[in-house]
Protein backbone atom coordinates (compact mmCIF):
# COMPACT_ATOMS: atom_id res chain seq x y z
CA UNK A 1 0.00 0.00 0.00
CA UNK A 2 1.05 3.59 -0.99
CA UNK A 3 -0.68 6.49 -0.48
CA UNK A 4 -0.64 8.65 -3.47
CA UNK A 5 -0.48 12.00 -1.98
CA UNK A 6 2.65 13.33 -3.08
CA UNK A 7 1.06 12.60 -6.35
CA UNK A 8 -1.33 15.07 -5.82
CA UNK A 9 0.09 18.12 -8.27
CA UNK A 10 -1.34 22.02 -8.57
CA UNK A 11 -2.82 22.27 -11.94
CA UNK A 12 -0.96 24.50 -14.30
CA UNK A 13 -1.93 28.09 -13.67
CA UNK A 14 -1.75 30.98 -16.13
CA UNK A 15 -2.31 34.60 -14.88
CA UNK A 16 -3.88 36.41 -17.66
CA UNK A 17 -3.70 40.76 -17.58
CA UNK A 18 -6.69 41.32 -19.46
CA UNK A 19 -10.46 40.92 -18.23
CA UNK A 20 -12.36 37.93 -19.64
CA UNK A 21 -13.44 38.53 -23.10
CA UNK A 22 -16.34 37.12 -25.36
CA UNK A 23 -13.60 36.27 -28.03
CA UNK A 24 -11.65 34.76 -24.91
CA UNK A 25 -14.34 32.72 -24.11
CA UNK A 26 -15.09 31.16 -27.87
CA UNK A 27 -12.16 29.03 -27.60
CA UNK A 28 -12.58 27.79 -23.64
CA UNK A 29 -15.56 25.06 -23.02
CA UNK A 30 -15.63 25.78 -18.77
CA UNK A 31 -15.75 29.05 -17.35
CA UNK A 32 -16.38 30.51 -13.60
CA UNK A 33 -17.52 34.11 -13.10
CA UNK A 34 -16.80 35.58 -9.73
CA UNK A 35 -18.91 39.14 -9.55
CA UNK A 36 -18.77 41.48 -6.74
CA UNK A 37 -22.19 41.54 -4.83
CA UNK A 38 -24.55 44.21 -6.81
CA UNK A 39 -22.61 44.31 -9.83
CA UNK A 40 -24.95 44.51 -12.83
CA UNK A 41 -24.09 41.17 -14.85
CA UNK A 42 -24.96 43.33 -17.88
CA UNK A 43 -21.48 45.08 -18.25
CA UNK A 44 -20.02 41.37 -18.42
CA UNK A 45 -19.37 39.40 -21.21
CA UNK A 46 -22.40 38.08 -22.74
CA UNK A 47 -24.06 40.28 -20.60
CA UNK A 48 -27.25 40.47 -22.05
CA UNK A 49 -27.56 36.87 -22.31
CA UNK A 50 -27.13 36.39 -18.65
CA UNK A 51 -29.44 39.24 -17.36
CA UNK A 52 -31.91 37.62 -19.59
CA UNK A 53 -31.66 34.03 -18.52
CA UNK A 54 -31.14 35.19 -14.73
CA UNK A 55 -34.39 36.99 -14.68
CA UNK A 56 -36.29 34.38 -16.58
CA UNK A 57 -34.99 32.01 -13.70
CA UNK A 58 -35.47 34.38 -10.96
CA UNK A 59 -31.97 33.90 -9.83
CA UNK A 60 -31.11 36.37 -7.24
CA UNK A 61 -27.67 37.61 -6.14
CA UNK A 62 -27.97 36.16 -2.52
CA UNK A 63 -28.12 32.87 -3.22
CA UNK A 64 -25.86 30.14 -2.20
CA UNK A 65 -25.70 28.27 -5.63
CA UNK A 66 -24.05 29.49 -8.36
CA UNK A 67 -25.74 29.88 -10.92
CA UNK A 68 -25.05 27.39 -14.35
CA UNK A 69 -25.68 28.57 -18.29
CA UNK A 70 -24.26 27.40 -21.36
CA UNK A 71 -23.13 30.31 -23.23
CA UNK A 72 -24.08 30.73 -27.35
CA UNK A 73 -20.53 30.62 -28.50
CA UNK A 74 -19.02 27.69 -30.64
CA UNK A 75 -18.24 25.38 -28.31
CA UNK A 76 -21.14 26.19 -25.53
CA UNK A 77 -19.41 27.27 -22.70
CA UNK A 78 -20.36 25.97 -19.61
CA UNK A 79 -20.42 29.15 -17.62
CA UNK A 80 -21.12 28.87 -13.63
CA UNK A 81 -21.48 32.13 -12.24
CA UNK A 82 -21.17 33.17 -8.57
CA UNK A 83 -21.83 36.53 -6.68
CA UNK A 84 -19.19 37.12 -4.29
CA UNK A 85 -19.96 39.03 -0.94
CA UNK A 86 -17.29 41.55 0.31
CA UNK A 87 -18.15 40.25 3.93
CA UNK A 88 -18.10 36.29 3.18
CA UNK A 89 -16.57 34.00 5.54
CA UNK A 90 -13.34 31.71 4.27
CA UNK A 91 -16.00 29.09 4.84
CA UNK A 92 -18.36 30.49 3.11
CA UNK A 93 -15.91 31.31 -0.38
CA UNK A 94 -14.95 27.93 0.42
CA UNK A 95 -18.00 26.34 -0.19
CA UNK A 96 -18.77 28.08 -3.06
CA UNK A 97 -15.57 26.91 -4.49
CA UNK A 98 -16.82 23.35 -4.39
CA UNK A 99 -19.77 23.79 -5.74
CA UNK A 100 -18.17 26.06 -8.43
CA UNK A 101 -15.80 23.02 -9.22
CA UNK A 102 -18.82 20.29 -8.68
CA UNK A 103 -20.58 22.10 -11.53
CA UNK A 104 -17.34 21.52 -14.18
CA UNK A 105 -16.51 17.44 -12.90
CA UNK A 106 -14.83 15.94 -16.14
CA UNK A 107 -12.97 19.62 -17.08
CA UNK A 108 -9.66 19.32 -18.19
CA UNK A 109 -9.41 23.27 -18.40
CA UNK A 110 -11.08 26.06 -16.61
CA UNK A 111 -10.76 29.67 -17.26
CA UNK A 112 -12.02 32.04 -14.04
CA UNK A 113 -12.65 35.74 -14.55
CA UNK A 114 -12.96 37.94 -11.38
CA UNK A 115 -15.68 41.09 -11.98
CA UNK A 116 -16.36 43.87 -9.65
CA UNK A 117 -14.47 42.84 -6.80
CA UNK A 118 -11.62 43.67 -4.55
CA UNK A 119 -7.82 42.54 -4.79
CA UNK A 120 -7.85 40.90 -1.29
CA UNK A 121 -11.32 39.60 -1.68
CA UNK A 122 -10.87 38.03 -5.42
CA UNK A 123 -7.67 36.72 -3.96
CA UNK A 124 -9.55 35.27 -1.39
CA UNK A 125 -12.08 33.50 -3.95
CA UNK A 126 -9.33 32.72 -6.25
CA UNK A 127 -7.56 30.72 -3.08
CA UNK A 128 -10.64 28.80 -2.04
CA UNK A 129 -10.64 27.92 -6.13
CA UNK A 130 -7.48 26.46 -5.94
CA UNK A 131 -7.92 24.84 -2.89
CA UNK A 132 -11.16 22.53 -4.23
CA UNK A 133 -9.67 22.30 -7.59
CA UNK A 134 -6.56 20.19 -5.43
CA UNK A 135 -8.89 18.35 -3.00
CA UNK A 136 -10.84 17.16 -6.13
CA UNK A 137 -7.70 16.25 -7.91
CA UNK A 138 -6.82 14.13 -4.54
CA UNK A 139 -7.44 10.48 -5.59
CA UNK A 140 -9.34 8.36 -2.73
CA UNK A 141 -9.53 4.56 -2.39
CA UNK A 142 -11.84 2.96 -4.57
CA UNK A 143 -11.92 -0.85 -5.01
CA UNK A 144 -14.68 -1.02 -7.48
CA UNK A 145 -13.49 -2.93 -11.00
CA UNK A 146 -14.74 0.37 -12.92
CA UNK A 147 -13.40 3.33 -10.98
CA UNK A 148 -16.41 5.45 -10.34
CA UNK A 149 -14.13 8.82 -10.18
CA UNK A 150 -14.29 11.18 -13.73
CA UNK A 151 -11.05 11.59 -15.67
CA UNK A 152 -9.47 13.43 -16.83
CA UNK A 153 -9.07 15.76 -13.87
CA UNK A 154 -8.80 19.88 -14.46
CA UNK A 155 -5.62 20.29 -15.41
CA UNK A 156 -4.97 23.82 -16.55
CA UNK A 157 -6.80 26.98 -15.05
CA UNK A 158 -6.80 30.33 -16.50
CA UNK A 159 -7.11 33.06 -14.49
CA UNK A 160 -8.19 36.56 -15.14
CA UNK A 161 -7.87 38.09 -11.69
CA UNK A 162 -4.68 38.81 -8.86
CA UNK A 163 -1.94 36.73 -9.01
CA UNK A 164 -1.69 34.68 -5.97
CA UNK A 165 1.62 32.58 -6.75
CA UNK A 166 3.31 33.19 -2.87
CA UNK A 167 0.33 31.16 -1.45
CA UNK A 168 0.27 27.93 -3.43
CA UNK A 169 3.14 26.20 -1.55
CA UNK A 170 1.26 26.26 1.43
CA UNK A 171 -2.03 25.56 -0.32
CA UNK A 172 -0.32 22.36 -2.09
CA UNK A 173 1.21 21.30 1.25
CA UNK A 174 -2.24 21.77 3.12
CA UNK A 175 -4.07 19.76 0.57
CA UNK A 176 -1.38 16.96 0.14
CA UNK A 177 -1.75 16.77 3.95
CA UNK A 178 -5.39 16.85 3.97
CA UNK A 179 -5.76 14.11 1.35
CA UNK A 180 -3.28 11.98 2.93
CA UNK A 181 -5.58 12.09 6.28
CA UNK A 182 -8.69 11.61 3.71
CA UNK A 183 -7.16 8.63 2.35
CA UNK A 184 -6.12 6.67 5.02
CA UNK A 185 -8.87 7.36 6.70
CA UNK A 186 -11.48 5.94 3.89
CA UNK A 187 -9.35 2.50 3.56
CA UNK A 188 -11.45 0.06 5.32
CA UNK A 189 -10.24 -1.97 8.14
CA UNK A 190 -8.70 -4.86 6.52
CA UNK A 191 -6.68 -2.76 4.33
CA UNK A 192 -5.19 -0.84 7.19
CA UNK A 193 -4.61 -2.67 9.98
CA UNK A 194 -2.04 -1.04 12.76
CA UNK A 195 0.33 -3.29 11.60
CA UNK A 196 -0.12 -1.95 7.59
CA UNK A 197 -0.61 1.50 9.23
CA UNK A 198 2.66 1.43 10.90
CA UNK A 199 4.67 0.62 7.47
CA UNK A 200 3.10 3.32 5.37
CA UNK A 201 3.75 5.20 7.93
CA UNK A 202 7.12 4.59 8.49
CA UNK A 203 7.47 4.55 4.69
CA UNK A 204 6.68 8.34 4.50
CA UNK A 205 8.56 9.01 7.79
CA UNK A 206 12.20 7.75 5.43
CA UNK A 207 10.85 9.89 2.38
CA UNK A 208 10.96 12.87 4.87
CA UNK A 209 13.84 11.54 6.64
CA UNK A 210 11.87 11.92 9.88
CA UNK A 211 13.46 9.66 12.91
CA UNK A 212 10.76 7.11 13.55
CA UNK A 213 9.84 4.90 16.63
CA UNK A 214 7.55 1.97 17.14
CA UNK A 215 6.60 1.14 20.88
CA UNK A 216 5.00 -1.84 20.69
CA UNK A 217 3.08 -4.27 23.47
CA UNK A 218 6.29 -5.43 24.74
CA UNK A 219 8.16 -1.83 25.15
CA UNK A 220 4.67 -0.71 26.13
CA UNK A 221 4.25 -3.18 29.00
CA UNK A 222 7.79 -2.44 29.88
CA UNK A 223 6.77 1.26 30.57
CA UNK A 224 3.56 0.36 31.68
CA UNK A 225 1.55 1.73 29.68
CA UNK A 226 -1.96 -0.06 31.62
CA UNK A 227 -4.60 1.94 29.27
CA UNK A 228 -2.91 1.34 25.80
CA UNK A 229 -2.56 -2.25 26.36
CA UNK A 230 -5.97 -3.09 28.47
CA UNK A 231 -7.44 -1.35 24.95
CA UNK A 232 -5.55 -4.08 22.76
CA UNK A 233 -5.88 -6.56 25.04
CA UNK A 234 -8.78 -8.41 23.13
CA UNK A 235 -6.87 -7.98 19.55
CA UNK A 236 -5.81 -11.14 17.92
CA UNK A 237 -2.95 -9.96 16.37
CA UNK A 238 -0.28 -8.10 18.28
CA UNK A 239 0.26 -5.11 15.71
CA UNK A 240 -0.57 -2.48 18.24
CA UNK A 241 1.41 0.32 19.53
CA UNK A 242 2.49 3.93 19.66
CA UNK A 243 4.32 5.14 16.64
CA UNK A 244 6.42 7.86 17.17
CA UNK A 245 8.04 10.31 14.31
CA UNK A 246 10.02 13.38 14.77
CA UNK A 247 10.50 16.30 12.73
CA UNK A 248 13.18 18.45 13.25
CA UNK A 249 14.89 21.74 11.22
CA UNK A 250 18.63 21.85 11.64
CA UNK A 251 20.20 23.34 14.71
CA UNK A 252 16.89 21.96 16.59
CA UNK A 253 16.79 18.97 18.64
CA UNK A 254 13.80 18.89 20.64
CA UNK A 255 10.45 19.13 19.50
CA UNK A 256 8.55 22.35 20.47
CA UNK A 257 5.23 20.71 19.52
CA UNK A 258 3.83 17.27 19.58
CA UNK A 259 0.94 16.48 17.58
CA UNK A 260 -1.13 13.46 19.13
CA UNK A 261 -3.40 11.26 17.49
CA UNK A 262 -5.99 8.53 18.17
CA UNK A 263 -5.57 5.54 15.49
CA UNK A 264 -8.37 3.17 16.34
CA UNK A 265 -8.25 1.42 13.29
CA UNK A 266 -11.88 -0.37 13.62
CA UNK A 267 -13.79 0.53 16.70
CA UNK A 268 -16.49 -2.90 17.91
CA UNK A 269 -17.00 -0.86 20.86
CA UNK A 270 -15.35 -4.05 22.85
CA UNK A 271 -17.64 -6.45 24.99
CA UNK A 272 -19.55 -3.19 25.42
CA UNK A 273 -20.61 -3.93 21.65
CA UNK A 274 -21.82 -1.46 19.18
CA UNK A 275 -24.99 -1.98 17.37
CA UNK A 276 -24.92 -1.89 13.31
CA UNK A 277 -25.86 1.56 13.26
CA UNK A 278 -23.21 2.69 14.73
CA UNK A 279 -20.07 0.17 13.88
CA UNK A 280 -20.66 0.92 10.57
CA UNK A 281 -18.07 3.40 9.81
CA UNK A 282 -16.24 2.59 12.23
CA UNK A 283 -12.90 2.04 10.12
CA UNK A 284 -12.96 5.62 10.37
CA UNK A 285 -12.14 6.15 14.21
CA UNK A 286 -8.39 6.31 13.19
CA UNK A 287 -9.02 9.89 11.90
CA UNK A 288 -7.46 11.68 14.38
CA UNK A 289 -4.45 10.21 13.63
CA UNK A 290 -4.16 10.18 10.33
CA UNK A 291 -4.55 14.27 10.88
CA UNK A 292 -1.54 14.64 13.33
CA UNK A 293 0.17 12.47 10.09
CA UNK A 294 -1.01 14.84 7.47
CA UNK A 295 -0.83 17.84 9.86
CA UNK A 296 3.38 16.46 10.44
CA UNK A 297 3.95 16.26 6.41
CA UNK A 298 2.43 19.75 5.63
CA UNK A 299 5.06 21.30 8.02
CA UNK A 300 7.59 19.26 7.27
CA UNK A 301 6.82 20.43 3.44
CA UNK A 302 7.05 24.08 4.50
CA UNK A 303 10.14 23.69 6.11
CA UNK A 304 9.27 25.03 9.92
CA UNK A 305 11.58 26.45 11.84
CA UNK A 306 10.56 24.20 14.69
CA UNK A 307 10.86 20.48 16.05
CA UNK A 308 8.07 18.50 15.89
CA UNK A 309 6.66 15.28 17.16
CA UNK A 310 3.97 13.32 15.90
CA UNK A 311 2.50 10.17 17.88
CA UNK A 312 0.33 8.15 16.62
CA UNK A 313 -1.67 5.50 18.76
CA UNK A 314 -2.34 2.63 16.62
CA UNK A 315 -4.65 -0.30 18.11
CA UNK A 316 -7.88 -1.99 17.23
CA UNK A 317 -10.94 -2.09 19.73
CA UNK A 318 -11.48 -5.83 19.39
CA UNK A 319 -13.79 -8.33 21.62
CA UNK A 320 -12.17 -11.48 22.54
CA UNK A 321 -12.31 -13.71 25.68
CA UNK A 322 -9.33 -11.52 26.78
CA UNK A 323 -10.89 -8.41 26.22
CA UNK A 324 -10.84 -5.77 28.96
CA UNK A 325 -14.25 -5.58 30.56
CA UNK A 326 -16.44 -2.63 32.94
CA UNK A 327 -15.01 -2.91 36.91
CA UNK A 328 -11.71 -3.79 35.73
CA UNK A 329 -9.14 -1.41 36.90
CA UNK A 330 -6.41 -0.60 35.45
CA UNK A 331 -2.91 1.31 36.19
CA UNK A 332 -1.92 4.29 33.03
CA UNK A 333 1.86 5.31 32.45
CA UNK A 334 1.61 7.71 34.87
CA UNK A 335 0.37 6.01 37.71
CA UNK A 336 -3.16 7.02 37.56
CA UNK A 337 -5.63 3.85 38.40
CA UNK A 338 -8.46 3.95 36.26
CA UNK A 339 -11.99 2.13 36.91
CA UNK A 340 -13.03 1.16 33.52
CA UNK A 341 -16.82 1.82 33.05
CA UNK A 342 -17.46 1.23 29.42
CA UNK A 343 -15.19 -0.36 26.72
CA UNK A 344 -16.53 1.88 24.07
CA UNK A 345 -14.89 4.25 25.60
CA UNK A 346 -11.55 3.08 24.38
CA UNK A 347 -9.82 6.20 22.89
CA UNK A 348 -9.55 8.18 25.46
CA UNK A 349 -7.58 4.76 26.85
CA UNK A 350 -5.24 4.89 24.38
CA UNK A 351 -4.97 8.64 24.74
CA UNK A 352 -4.02 8.70 27.84
CA UNK A 353 -0.70 7.11 27.72
CA UNK A 354 0.19 8.51 24.89
CA UNK A 355 -0.31 11.72 25.87
CA UNK A 356 1.78 10.71 29.17
CA UNK A 357 4.81 10.05 26.57
CA UNK A 358 4.17 13.29 24.36
CA UNK A 359 4.22 15.17 27.53
CA UNK A 360 7.06 13.68 29.14
CA UNK A 361 9.50 15.02 26.21
CA UNK A 362 8.47 18.97 27.29
CA UNK A 363 6.91 20.21 24.51
CA UNK A 364 5.58 23.73 24.76
CA UNK A 365 2.53 22.70 23.18
CA UNK A 366 0.71 19.50 22.28
CA UNK A 367 -2.31 18.99 20.22
CA UNK A 368 -4.16 15.62 20.14
CA UNK A 369 -7.41 14.74 17.68
CA UNK A 370 -9.37 12.32 17.69
CA UNK A 371 -13.15 11.12 16.66
CA UNK A 372 -13.48 10.91 20.58
CA UNK A 373 -17.49 11.26 21.68
CA UNK A 374 -20.82 11.48 20.21
CA UNK A 375 -21.22 13.45 22.50
CA UNK A 376 -19.63 16.51 20.91
CA UNK A 377 -21.38 15.49 17.58
CA UNK A 378 -24.90 15.93 19.51
CA UNK A 379 -23.64 19.83 20.58
CA UNK A 380 -21.66 20.53 17.20
CA UNK A 381 -23.46 18.67 15.12
CA UNK A 382 -20.77 17.93 12.26
CA UNK A 383 -19.95 21.43 10.64
CA UNK A 384 -17.92 22.30 13.50
CA UNK A 385 -14.94 20.41 15.56
CA UNK A 386 -14.79 21.10 19.04
CA UNK A 387 -11.51 22.08 20.93
CA UNK A 388 -10.48 22.02 24.37
CA UNK A 389 -7.50 23.51 25.91
CA UNK A 390 -6.09 24.52 29.46
CA UNK A 391 -5.00 27.75 28.84
CA UNK A 392 -7.75 30.45 28.63
CA UNK A 393 -5.71 32.30 25.84
CA UNK A 394 -5.66 30.13 23.19
CA UNK A 395 -10.18 30.40 23.13
CA UNK A 396 -9.69 33.65 21.00
CA UNK A 397 -6.86 31.96 18.49
CA UNK A 398 -8.78 28.53 18.16
CA UNK A 399 -12.05 30.57 17.48
CA UNK A 400 -10.08 32.89 14.66
CA UNK A 401 -8.19 30.04 13.19
CA UNK A 402 -11.44 27.78 12.69
CA UNK A 403 -12.87 31.18 11.16
CA UNK A 404 -9.71 31.59 8.79
CA UNK A 405 -8.97 28.44 7.95
CA UNK A 406 -12.71 27.30 7.21
CA UNK A 407 -12.27 24.32 9.63
CA UNK A 408 -14.76 25.27 11.99
CA UNK A 409 -13.75 24.41 15.95
CA UNK A 410 -15.79 25.91 18.54
CA UNK A 411 -14.37 25.93 22.55
CA UNK A 412 -16.42 23.93 25.58
CA UNK A 413 -15.39 24.67 28.84
CA UNK A 414 -13.40 21.84 31.10
CA UNK A 415 -13.79 23.55 34.35
CA UNK A 416 -12.99 21.28 36.70
CA UNK A 417 -16.11 20.54 38.72
CA UNK A 418 -17.65 18.69 35.81
CA UNK A 419 -14.66 16.27 36.64
CA UNK A 420 -16.75 15.30 40.23
CA UNK A 421 -18.88 12.89 37.97
CA UNK A 422 -15.74 11.09 37.51
CA UNK A 423 -14.96 10.42 40.78
CA UNK A 424 -14.57 6.61 41.76
CA UNK A 425 -14.61 4.60 44.76
CA UNK A 426 -12.13 1.97 43.74
CA UNK A 427 -9.82 3.93 41.31
CA UNK A 428 -8.08 7.24 41.00
CA UNK A 429 -10.58 8.00 37.88
CA UNK A 430 -13.85 6.86 36.41
CA UNK A 431 -12.54 6.31 32.86
CA UNK A 432 -16.30 7.86 31.68
CA UNK A 433 -19.79 8.32 33.22
CA UNK A 434 -22.78 5.66 31.67
CA UNK A 435 -25.14 8.56 31.30
CA UNK A 436 -23.61 10.58 29.00
CA UNK A 437 -24.19 14.14 29.83
CA UNK A 438 -20.90 16.18 28.23
CA UNK A 439 -19.30 13.08 27.82
CA UNK A 440 -16.85 15.36 25.58
CA UNK A 441 -16.23 17.74 28.54
CA UNK A 442 -15.56 14.72 30.58
CA UNK A 443 -13.15 12.77 28.12
CA UNK A 444 -11.26 16.20 28.14
CA UNK A 445 -11.10 16.26 31.80
CA UNK A 446 -9.93 12.31 31.97
CA UNK A 447 -7.33 13.25 29.30
CA UNK A 448 -5.83 16.53 30.83
CA UNK A 449 -5.07 14.34 34.12
CA UNK A 450 -2.74 12.57 31.76
CA UNK A 451 -0.99 15.36 31.21
CA UNK A 452 3.16 15.54 32.77
CA UNK A 453 4.16 18.78 33.42
CA UNK A 454 2.13 21.96 32.40
CA UNK A 455 2.47 22.03 28.78
CA UNK A 456 -0.32 24.34 26.64
CA UNK A 457 -2.85 21.78 25.50
CA UNK A 458 -5.59 21.71 23.01
CA UNK A 459 -7.83 18.73 22.56
CA UNK A 460 -9.95 18.94 19.17
CA UNK A 461 -12.73 16.20 19.18
CA UNK A 462 -13.16 15.67 15.55
CA UNK A 463 -17.26 15.94 15.17
CA UNK A 464 -16.52 17.30 11.17
CA UNK A 465 -14.32 14.49 10.48
CA UNK A 466 -17.42 12.73 8.48
CA UNK A 467 -19.90 15.25 7.22
CA UNK A 468 -22.41 13.79 4.13
CA UNK A 469 -21.67 15.90 0.88
CA UNK A 470 -18.68 17.49 1.64
CA UNK A 471 -17.54 20.50 3.73
CA UNK A 472 -15.81 23.91 2.92
CA UNK A 473 -14.20 22.66 -0.38
CA UNK A 474 -13.81 19.45 0.66
CA UNK A 475 -16.09 17.07 -1.65
CA UNK A 476 -15.91 13.96 -0.07
CA UNK A 477 -17.70 12.46 2.73
CA UNK A 478 -14.27 12.16 4.91
CA UNK A 479 -13.00 15.66 5.35
CA UNK A 480 -9.43 14.96 6.92
CA UNK A 481 -10.98 17.90 9.53
CA UNK A 482 -7.51 19.71 10.91
CA UNK A 483 -4.77 19.93 9.01
CA UNK A 484 -5.66 23.41 7.73
CA UNK A 485 -7.03 24.58 11.16
CA UNK A 486 -3.64 23.35 12.51
CA UNK A 487 -1.79 25.45 9.98
CA UNK A 488 -3.47 28.52 10.62
CA UNK A 489 -3.02 28.13 14.60
CA UNK A 490 1.09 27.52 14.02
CA UNK A 491 1.94 29.59 10.97
CA UNK A 492 -0.55 32.61 11.39
CA UNK A 493 -0.84 33.12 14.64
CA UNK A 494 2.69 32.57 16.18
CA UNK A 495 1.44 30.41 18.84
CA UNK A 496 5.70 28.86 18.99
CA UNK A 497 8.44 31.19 19.71
CA UNK A 498 10.47 30.14 16.96
CA UNK A 499 7.42 29.58 14.47
CA UNK A 500 7.38 32.06 11.55
CA UNK A 501 6.20 35.35 11.15
CA UNK A 502 2.79 36.18 10.38
CA UNK A 503 2.52 35.62 6.55
CA UNK A 504 0.09 37.95 4.76
ZN1 LIG B 1 -15.26 3.56 20.93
Amino acid sequence: MKVPYTALKLPKLLWERHPLSEERLAVETNAIFLVGNGQPVRGLPYGAVLHERMRRHRYSGDSADPFLIDLPNDVGTRLALSYVDESETPFAALTRARKLLGMHLGAARLCVGCFGISRAVASRALKAVIAATLSGRATMPDFRRNKGQAEPRLAVIRVAGPNITPELPRLLAEARGNHLARYLTTLPADRLTPGIYRAEATRIARSYNWHHEFLDEKKLAARKAGAFLAVTRGSPDRDAGILKLSYRPRGESAAALALVGKGICFDTGGVNLKGARHMYGMHEDMEGSAVALGTLAALTELKVPFGVDAWLALARNDIGPSAYRPNEVVTALNGTTIEIVHTDAEGRMVLADTLSLASSTQPQLIIDYATLTGACVYALGTRYSGAMTNRPALVEPIIQSGRDSGERVWPFPIDDDYGEALKSDIADVKQCVLEGEADHIMAALFLRRFLVGDPDWIHLDLSAGRHKGGLAHIASDVTGFGVYFTLNLLLDHNLLPAAPARKR
